[in-house]
Formats: structure tokens, C-alpha cells, sequence
């Protein structure tokens, strides 16, 4: 019986995979990845497993997602154990719900394996805790992707008023917008704000600031990155530990 594994890579780091995933990449015939999905993985793979790059540069697909449906279930047809790897969790915008349908349809079946968000680990690995006792009793994990001067959104701006902690995942290209659309629906200009590239992996960095300056603080940051806001960001200060290694 043939199974395809919908697997969370984690963010970067490799030893965030969890050890389900582990097991699978190891008995893996064809590996299907994106460009998010931390390479080294692929050494885990045994001898003769096949590899197929499927990866998109932030909304430039290389392949568009019903083709790479497409390549997941073709692959299904012609090998027994088949890994679908995807950057972070598979449901966390990886359309991963959109791969697992397209295969229930066509009676393949599949597992999910969750994998590690980049939504809050990027975070940790910054020293950002997304809740804190007495700072943030939540936090909101948003696309980024869509342009905030859309004139139907998808995204409920008005309902992040009082929101504590917000993350913005796509979003580093939109960075200018989605700051001024929080200062316009009455975020504090000064509101702490800090965007935070290649979480996790030997080349992560991080600049903090406000929604008023992290503009120009965050000029050439390279992707993959993620923007967080809220007070949280200012505990950076004490819990940063990564950079110190
Ligand atoms: N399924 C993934 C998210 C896919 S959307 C997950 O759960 O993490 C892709 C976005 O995730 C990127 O645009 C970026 O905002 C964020 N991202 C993924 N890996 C990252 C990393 N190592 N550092 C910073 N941001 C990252």
C-alpha cells in the first residue's frame, strides 16, 4: 500500500524535525520538497530515494500548486512510501489541506505530519516569547501576502485593535503597508515591531524596532522572514540566546 507522508520540516533548523518525520525521510522512495525545507534534510534519505523540487519564491511559483498536486499523486502511483516535505507545518499556509484533498479524491491515502511553525519558533529563536504572563494573553498568526490596500480584504484589519501579539508570515515585501495599516486602525506609532530572517539557521537575524521606524531598520533583509508585533518583542532584550552561542 502505497502513503504519502504530508510532513512538517520545521523552520531551518534540522533538529527541530519531529521523529516521526525523521523515520519517514529515512524510509522514504521519493522525497517532494520546497524551497523552505532545510536541504540537509535530504542527506537523512536513504540510498536510491529520489528527489523532486517543487519550491516557489515567495508567490513566484516555480510549479503552480495544482501541478504540484499533480506530482505528489503521480509519484504516489509509482512508489510505495512517498514524503511530501514542506517548510514549517503543513497546514500553517503550506497548503497542505489542498494536497490531502486532491489525493483523498483520488483514493490515495495520506498521513499529516505536523511539523514545527515557523510562526512561533522563529519567535523563540529571537528571544520572543508570543505570550507572556501580564504582556500577551494571545497571539494572531496572519498572511502577510495580501496587499493591505486590496480593496476587498480578506484580512479583518479592524479586529486586530486590541490584539496583543500579531505575526505576519509572506509579509517582508508588504512591511511598509501592513505597518502603516496598524498605525492607521490605531496601533501606537512607537508600537514595538521586529522582523526576524532565516529564523533558526546559522544565518538568522533580527532587527527590532516600532511600527514607525522598522521600515528602514529592516532595508535588505533577505527572506524567508517574518514580522512580529507587540510588546513582546521588547523582552528580546533578556531572553535573546541564540546569537550567543
Ligand atoms: N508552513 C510554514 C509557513 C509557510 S509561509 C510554517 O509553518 O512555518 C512562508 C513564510 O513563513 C515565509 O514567507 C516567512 O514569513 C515564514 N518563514 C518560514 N521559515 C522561516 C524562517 N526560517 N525564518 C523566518 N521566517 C520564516
Amino acid at each position: 500500500m502505497t502513503r504519502v507522508y504530508l510532513t512538517g520540516a520545521g523552520p531551518g533548523d534540522i533538529e527541530l524535525l519531529t521523529l516521526k518525520a525523521h523515520r519517514v525521510i529515512k524510509q522514504a522512495d521519493v522525497i517532494i520538497y520546497d524551497r523552505l525545507a532545510n536541504p540537509e534534510i535530504l542527506e537523512m534519505a536513504k540510498d536510491g530515494c529520489e528527489f523532486v523540487y517543487v519550491g516557489k519564491e515567495d508567490g513566484r511559483h516555480t510549479l503552480p500548486q495544482d501541478e504540484i498536486n499533480e506530482v505528489i499523486y503521480q509519484n504516489a502511483l509509482k512508489h510505495k512510501v512517498v514524503v511530501r516535505l514542506k517548510g514549517g507545518d503543513p497546514f500553517v499556509f503550506g497548503r497542505g489541506g489542498e494536497e490531502g484533498a486532491y489525493l483523498q479524491e483520488r483514493g490515495v491515502s495520506f498521513d499529516i505530519i505536523p511539523g514545527i511553525t515557523s510562526a512561533i519558533s522563529v519567535p523563540a529563536y529571537a528571544g520572543i516569547p508570543v505570550t507572556h504572563r501580564g504582556v500577551a494573553v494571545s497571539f494572531r498568526v496572519v498572511t502577510g501576502h495580501e496587499s493591505p490596500n486590496k480593496e476587498v480584504s480578506q484580512i479583518p484589519w479592524e479586529n486586530f485593535k486590541t490584539d496583543d501579539t500579531i505575526i505576519f508570515l509572506m509579509g517582508l515585501h508588504n512591511l511598509s503597508k501592513i505597518a502603516a495599516k496598524l498605525i492607521e486602525i490605531g496601533k501606537p506609532r512607537d508600537y514595538p515591531c521586529a522582523v526576524i530572517s532565516k529564523g533558526s539557521t546559522k544565518d538568522q537575524s533580527v532587527v527590532t524596532g516600532t511600527l514607525d521606524n522598522i521600515v528602514q531598520k529592516a532595508k535588505g533583509v533577505p527572506t524567508p522572514a517574518l514580522i512580529i508585533v507587540g510588546q513582546v518583542v521588547k523582552l528580546r532584550d533578556q531572553l535573546k540566546w541564540f546569537e550567543q552561542q
